[in-house]
């Protein structure tokens, strides 16, 4: 399949009017062709009209037809070929095994959801029948979710894949019977394109309505702005920078009607390393901590960029180590030019710190990222809350505190994350158990002896937390919890079986329902 460089609008490939854009090799430090154009306002108009007009006809699809259709895009994706595999890896500066593996969870988060609308508990059905002799009366009532309308969805820069296009955004908005508007992200046009027409192609097989989908291209933050803007819109699914993040929130909440924004944003992903397991392994977990750090060059919204013991020799052993582990580390190519930029300038801000020390530094160069650790005392953390910011790439800080009840100090005043870590050992476990309270009120995932990069894609992961991990910590955006965020519940009294949905008639097809309160199947 040919790149155009065109925007897919309702079906159509249509060319932005607006300025031009390419896009770029990190590797090669190259523009690469084709030429794409920003789409203008009246494109965006397009594009979520005919989203709106598809809405009807799309949510009254059967859970089997909607499956399908997750399905049918899944087998597109795939019959790109190598063809998708190698501009994927063009744009990110990723490598082949990285992005072949990415292609396999995008694939695998469409079946999960087509299995979920299969399976059918997304309904969640409640039947409570008519109480005609009780005093008062109690009438019929039966409810069900469905979805909310056109969604706006945003592709991320680090995962090209399963964070963008046809990602788990999409997929779960799609899943919910919610057209989806896709703004496609600057940095990786080309694969854009491609898993666009993979979707539209799925679209045409499986005779959808053409507005079920469509993919604005074009940068500058006028374009989500004015998507987000949009009447039609009624919720939007974004993966970036907590700038944009809070941007589109509050052009959100600024519409007549406003609507829910599902962001996720900065994440510093703790890992607390408790004494007895510190004694006893400090050399291996810091080889485990060094491979999550680099994984991806740390581009990673799960990358552990903190790290919190209590000072000591055996902390000294695992920073000696960890130092050790990645003083040697190659530069690699960043995700994109801005991305790389911003590491530079917040490793150097690190290193410039005056109550923060380098531990290891490897050789940086222009447009790469190269790792880096560097230590602070519990105090100064405590006291410098730009020593809790996000530096997005392969670089991470480790807070010696002088005692456990600093620790938990620290632990306290974290901001929201996706996920906490505690390195533990038996010996370890009355400590742990007093953190895991804190823990649970700041991070979606809590992790025992892991690291946290690597996102099971299953029905009880969250990927997801207090702000600014995310704009709303009730979610998560992986797994099949991901399809929430674009359901709402509808309650129906007293309509007769003709009139009810089918899935809440008293003959209705097998699923799960909870009548008067109890769950079952059938
Ligand atoms: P980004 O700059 O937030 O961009 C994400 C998307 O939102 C792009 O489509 C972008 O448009 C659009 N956008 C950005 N700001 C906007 C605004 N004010 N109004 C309307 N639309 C806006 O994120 P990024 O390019 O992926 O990466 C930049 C930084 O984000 C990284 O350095 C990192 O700090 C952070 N990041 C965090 C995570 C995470 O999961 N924690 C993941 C990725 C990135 P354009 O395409 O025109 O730029």
């Amino acid at each position: 399949m040919i790149i155009t460089g065109e925007a897919l609008i309702g079906g159509v490939a249509v060319k932005g009017t607006g300025a031009a854009l390419r896009g770029y090799n990190p590797s090669l430090q190259q523009p690469m062709e084709p030429e794409f154009h920003a789409v203008d306002f009246e494109q965006i108009d397009q594009a979520c009209r005919l989203a709106d007009a598809a809405f009807d006809k799309f949510r009254a699809l059967s859970d089997e037809q909607r499956a399908v259709f997750l399905e049918t895009i899944g087998e597109q994706i795939m019959a790109l070929g190598d063809v998708l595999v190698e501009r994927v890896m063009a744009e990110s500066g990723l490598p082949r095994p990285r992005i072949e593996g990415e292609r396999g969870r995008t694939i695998g988060q469409l079946k999960l959801f087509a299995n979920l609308l299969r399976e059918g508990s997304w309904n969640d059905v409640r039947i409570d029948k008519a109480l005609p002799e009780r005093a008062p009366p109690r009438p019929d009532l039966r409810m069900r979710m469905i979805g909310l309308g056109p969604v706006a969805v945003f592709a991320a820069s680090n995962f090209p894949l399963a964070f963008s296009v046809a990602g788990g955004d999409t997929a779960s908005a799609l899943a919910a019977g919610c057209p989806v508007v896709l703004k496609a992200h600057s940095a990786h046009p080309g694969t854009s394109e491609l898993v666009g027409r993979a979707v539209v192609k799925a679209v045409e097989l499986c005779g959808l309505p053409v507005g079920v989908f469509s993919l604005l291209t074009g940068s500058g933050n006028g374009i989500g702005q004015e998507l987000v803007r949009h009447p039609a819109i009624k919720a939007v699914g974004f993966t970036g920078s907590r700038s944009g993040g809070m941007a589109l929130m509050a052009v959100a909440a600024a519409r007549p009607v406003p609507i829910p924004v599902y962001a996720e944003m900065s994440s510093i992903n703790p890992v607390f390393l408790m004494p007895r397991a510190l004694a006893a392994r400090a050399e291996e977990i810091a080889a485990g901590f060094a491979g999550s750090l680099v994984l991806g060059v740390g581009q990673m919204c799960t990358n552990p960029g903190l790290v919190i013991g209590v000072g000591g020799p055996d902390l000294d052993r695992f920073a000696n180590a960890a130092a050790q582990a990645l003083a040697g580390g190659a530069a690699c190519a960043m995700l994109s030019p801005g991305i790389a930029g911003s590491f530079q300038r917040g490793i150097t801000h690190l290193a410039e710190h005056a109550d923060v020390k380098t531990l290891a530094l490897a050789p940086q160069a222009e447009g790469k990222g190269a790792p880096a650790l560097f230590v602070t005392s519990g105090a100064a953390f405590l006291s410098q809350h730009a020593l809790s910011e996000e530096v997005f790439g392969p670089a991470s800080l480790l807070v010696a505190c002088k005692d456990i009840a600093e620790l938990h100090q620290v632990a306290e005043s974290l901001e929201g994350q996706l996920t906490a870590t505690l390195q533990l050992d038996d010996g370890d476990l009355d400590l742990a158990h007093a953190l895991l309270s804190v823990l649970e009120r700041k991070a979606g995932r809590i992790l025992a002896n892991g690291f946290p990069t690597g996102v099971e894609v299953c029905s009880a992961m969250v990927h997801g937390g207090p702000f600014p991990s995310t704009s709303d910590g009730r979610s998560t955006s992986v797994g099949t919890g991901a399809i929430v965020r674009f359901l709402r519940p509808v309650s129906y009294q007293n309509l007769s079986q003709a009139l009810l949905p089918e899935v809440l008639r008293d003959n209705g097809a097998a699923t799960w329902r909870r009548r008067e309160g109890e769950l079952t199947r059938g």
